[in-house]
């Protein structure tokens, strides 16, 4: 069996999501890969399905007990037998474990990596041949990611002590570049293949809302959602518990989960919301790793996270079935200090001398900074995260709260230079909230302590809310007339442009959001829902569907999600399949799922539809509305590889200079994209990579571009630009000659 018919047999799907394909194919190939993709992307089946084809067994080393279960029963549900070991089951279990594995009866098997130390699993290794190790969670390996985990330093050895190499698979949803290297180097993989990409999680849905009253926001989101489970994410313990008992007093069918808890109510909790017994959790980030809850439609914020790391690992988890889910996040000023406190109580490594120490908290200083400039940016929400995790995009998604605000344009140069003024006059010496405060003229305790009343700036735009002149700040910061210290006082201070601008003539234009446009929770309702794609009918057959599920999962003991995701669910009411040929055709319905539920689901389709095939979905003007996936014709292609024909090359707008980015957007609107895949930027990076013409060098632990004299005849060039995150850098550029050379490379010759 190939992989494409592995994929259906066993899962029920019929195309490779983006990078599946490069990393099983490498796998396949004996080559050691590292794949960074983000939460949802699909990376368990990038070696589960390499590991049904290889010859022996694969061992994934696996960092939480409830995430091995969960994928362990969703794999013995598509009929692939595999396995855990670890410490929730008995001394027999373990043994009878060990025994089949060593029979060969697993393909696949599960353990923690402290697992791998014990001498009866080094015994085991040794007898059996074991074709693959995959590490999971990857980035535990690293001290310098959030996660550490010490035992993952062992998993080389245990490696080193098999009878032969295995080929060696490690995956991890955030890699800076450090840690990226220290999972290379520590697992000591040899020339891997490594695929990063993929961070667009097109169904997700980006919003940053400053309500006055987070409770009644969440509150109210929740009742109009309330046939849907998402997760609530706190930062502190107080915070889950207030949430959860005002939930709780509102009748909200909710969970919480915090590290306060003791171990069995937690299992009961998650359980309770993994079984949709109560579809809202309330949870601090200590929930989640593991959690593979696929219909979780959205995920709230209360607080701002850590970092753009832990924020698009938490947030990722909405939408894991592909369908639209919403993730938002709740802001407030306080949310930094909150922070602050977390950081600088986190217990750092021991072994670590000062200097580690304080690097690490630097590090995390930086991230915390960058994460609240998320909450601050005006632009677009899914173009921040995506040049944050080094992808670009050029356009606006129209599919985050800031492409949706409506904005205005207001001038607010005489209120910019007043802020430098005061600035200037408190000496470059105080934050963000003694500048505006002064500015607004407070009396707070803590101003009066500095004495600020004495300036000459002290309450000079009392007629602006403190909030405003924040803003104006960000913005100021953003424009680069003002910069933060990296430290944690983050200090004002002023740039060289702040003088020009205060003497000169420029004006400070800003973009604000339309006042009557700020109306709480109600910019977040606007993605797209079931109800968007299904009719009237159509969500009654969903309903019926998903009551049948809900019995079957009782009946077999594992959560709805296991049995067939809500995606599936809504295939199936688009197709209304009779036959087994129909069924298959069904997005997510492998042969074994087939097999155990296939019948029941069709009967219970003819009982609803009396046998008839019938429109349960709207009309064709709107079928544009369908999620991707999801779709209508009976028989779907899998997407080619990009390419364009000569004829639609010829209307690529050639220009004097483009990024690689640039290049694969505008290549890729020539193309016939219902027959090929969209080309990225780095898909073309590869390209210029393999013909050695420029590349991407660590110096220092910093990405740095170069381009070699190969490249600099081909036209391609080092120029300066400025990210998302307002540090200048130098990026590789093509010109007219190189992005001749580029497109040509991807014209085929028409069939
Ligand atoms: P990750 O481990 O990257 O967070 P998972 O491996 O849990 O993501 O996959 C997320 C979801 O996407 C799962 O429900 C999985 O079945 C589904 N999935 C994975 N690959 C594909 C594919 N090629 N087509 C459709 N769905 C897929």
């Amino acid at each position: 069996m190939n992989k494409q018919e592995t994929l259906k047999k066993y899962f029920g799907y019929s195309e490779f999501r983006k990078g599946q394909e490069e990393l099983i194919d490498n796998i396949l190939s004996k080559r050691d890969v590292l794949g960074i993709l983000p939460t949802g992307a699909g990376k368990s089946l990038c070696y589960q399905i390499p590991a049904l084809m290889l010859e022996g067994i694969t061992v994934v080393v696996s960092p939480l007990i409830s995430l091995m279960k969960d994928q362990v029963r969703a794999l013995n549900e598509a009929g692939v037998h595999a396995a855990y070991i670890n410490s929730s089951l008995t001394e027999n279990q373990i043994r009878k474990a060990m025994e089949y594995a060593m029979e060969g009866r697993y393909k696949i098997i599960y353990a923690a990596p402290e697992r791998l130390e014990t001498s009866d699993f080094i015994r085991l290794a040794r007898t059996t041949d074991i074709s693959m190790v995959t590490i999971d969670e990857a980035h535990c390996i690293s001290q310098w990611g959030q996660d550490f985990r010490p035992s993952y330093l062992k998993i080389i050895s245990f490696i080193n002590n098999l009878r032969k190499r295995p080929v060696i698979s490690a995956f991890t949803a955030t890699a800076t570049r450090e840690v990226k290297d220290d999972i290379t180097c520590v697992l000591g993989l040899e020339q891997p293949y490594v695929y990063a990409g993929g961070f667009d999680r097109e169904n997700l849905y980006f919003s940053v809302q400053k309500p006055k009253n987070k409770l009644k926001y969440v509150s109210e989101y929740i009742k109009s959602h309330n046939d849907e489970s998402g997760i609530i994410y706190c930062a502190t313990r107080k915070n889950v518990e207030k949430v959860y008992d005002s939930l709780l007093s509102e009748g909200v069918a909710a969970a919480m989960y915090h590290g306060g808890l003791s171990g069995s109510e937690r299992n009961v909790n998650q359980e309770a919301f993994i079984y949709d017994v109560k579809p809202v959790m309330v949870a601090t980030n200590a929930f989640g790793m593991g959690i593979d809850k696929s219909n979780v439609r959205y995920v709230i914020h209360y607080n701002m996270p850590q970092s753009m790391e832990n924020y698009y690992q938490e947030a990722g988890r909405a939408g894991r079935d592909g369908e639209t889910a919403e993730c938002v996040l709740l802001y407030s000023g306080q949310d930094v200090m909150i922070n602050r406190l977390l950081i600088e109580s986190k217990d750092v490594n021991s072994d670590f001398t000062p200097e580690q120490t304080a690097a690490v908290k630097e590090h995390d200083e930086l991230r915390l900074q960058q994460m609240n400039k998320y909450c601050m940016t005006t632009e677009c929400l899914r173009s921040y995260i995506l040049n944050y995790f080094g992808e670009y995009i050029n356009a606006r998604c129209e599919n985050c709260s800031n492409c949706q605000m409506e904005y205005e344009e207001t001038d607010r140069t005489e209120e910019a230079k007043a802020v430098i003024s005061c600035v200037s006059e408190l000496g470059q010496r105080f934050g963000i909230n003694v500048v505006a405060g002064t500015l607004h003229g407070h009396k707070r305790a803590k101003l009066m302590e500095y004495h600020v009343d004495r300036y000459n700036s002290y309450g000079k735009l009392e007629n602006i809310s403190e909030e405003d002149i924040k803003h104006i700040i960000n913005r100021m910061i953003e424009e680069n007339i003002l910069t933060v210290t990296q430290d944690k006082y983050s200090v004002i201070k002023l740039k060289e442009r702040a003088r020009d601008f205060l003497f000169g003539n420029e004006r400070f234009i800003i973009k604000q959001i339309k006042a009557d446009d700020i109306s709480e929770a109600v910019k977040s309702r606007s993605r797209q829902r079931r109800s968007d794609v299904l009719n009237g009918r159509g969500l009654d057959l969903f309903e019926s569907l998903r009551e049948l599920r809900l019995t079957i999962a009782k009946e077999e003991s594992v959560p709805p999600y296991i049995v067939f995701s809500d995606k599936t669910l809504t295939d199936m009411c688009i197709k209304i399949p009779f036959t087994k040929e129909e069924m298959l055709d069904v997005s997510g319905v492998g042969e074994n799922k087939y097999e155990k539920y296939g019948e029941r689901f069709i009967s219970a389709i003819s009982d609803f539809t009396g046998g008839r095939k019938e429109k349960t979905y709207f009309g064709s003007d709107e079928v544009s509305h369908i999620p991707k996936q999801v779709t209508v014709k009976k028989t779907k292609q899998p997407k080619e590889e990009f390419y364009v024909t000569e004829r639609q090359a010829a209307s690529f707008p050639y220009s004097e200079k483009y990024l690689a980015t640039e290049i694969a957007v505008k290549l890729t609107e020539t193309a016939d994209t219902e027959k090929v895949k969209k080309l990225t930027g780095a898909d073309i990076f590869r390209y210029v990579k393999a013909n050695g013409w420029a590349d991407e060098v660590y110096i220092e632990r910093r990405r740095t571009r170069v381009v070699y004299d190969s490249g600099l005849e081909k036209g391609i060039f080092l120029d300066k630009r400025v990210s998302a995150k307002g540090k200048e850098y130098e990026d590789i550029y093509y010109s007219e000659k190189a992005q001749k050379i580029i497109v040509e490379h991807y014209i085929r010759e028409e069939a």
